[in-house]
């Protein structure tokens, strides 16, 4: 199975993809996380990136189709994967259509306010990258470890992704719905919820 997980910022998409990599063993493929692990070794890649990220801005097409088009290579025909924060651009998803064939992508659903709110107390745990809120938790849930709050994740930033994701991302919707492959959730609910549906989803997928 190939997967795009589509919504804005903290829509929940890393989280929905952790459960469905625990329950159907799925490759998460994540364009920000590589990102931030080419940051944190200094890489070329990395210390480009991050002037995009800091302002809450795209990294240009070019960058992440290389990098995509090099991460998908690895897969064998019949291997499955889940795409998360990627396509982010009408020119990324056409790219993707060259060299994937995709059988459903997933749009969670969060009202901007919601967004504003989960990214504003959204921590990272440092050890195993589980991410939850700080107003739930002050060390890991699932590990014990520390938190940390992304660079990304201030009011400022969160606003200038949002915007980002209206103007350049949600094009998407059209984009994948034109192509029937488009399944849409309402992702402002608990992640158990929000897991439901996208299970729903799926088998339905599979009739
Ligand atoms: P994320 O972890 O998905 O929220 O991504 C963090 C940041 O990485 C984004 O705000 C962008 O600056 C950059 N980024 C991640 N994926 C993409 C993408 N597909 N296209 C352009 N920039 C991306």
């Amino acid at each position: 199975m190939r997967l795009v997980l589509l919504g804005a910022p903290g829509a929940g998409k890393g989280t929905q993809a952790a459960f469905l990599k625990e329950r159907h063993g799925l490759a998460h493929i994540s364009t920000g996380d590589i990102f931030r692990h080419n940051l944190k070794n200094n890489t070329p890649l990395g210390l480009e990136a991050k002037k995009y990220m800091d302002a809450g801005e795209l990294v240009p097409d070019e960058i992440v189709m290389k990098m995509v088009g090099e991460k998908l290579n690895g897969f064998a025909p019949d291997e499955g994967f889940m795409l998360d924060g990627f396509p982010r651009t009408v020119g990324q998803a056409e790219f993707l259509e060259t060299i994937s064939k995709l059988d459903g992508v997933i749009l969670f659903h969060v009202p901007d306010e919601e967004i504003v709110r989960r990214l504003s107390s959204r921590a990272v745990c440092r050890d195993c990258g589980h991410v939850t809120s700080r107003l739930e938790n002050d060390k890991c849930p699932s590990c014990g470890g520390e938190l940390y709050t992304r660079d990304d994740d201030n009011e400022a930033t969160i606003r200038s992704r949002l915007k980002v994701f209206h103007e350049q991302t949600e094009a998407l919707e059209d984009f994948y719905r034109e192509r029937n492959l488009l399944f849409e959730i309402d992702a402002a609910k608990h992640p158990e919820e929000v897991f439901e549906q996208v299970l729903a989803v799926l088998s339905h997928d599979k009739d």
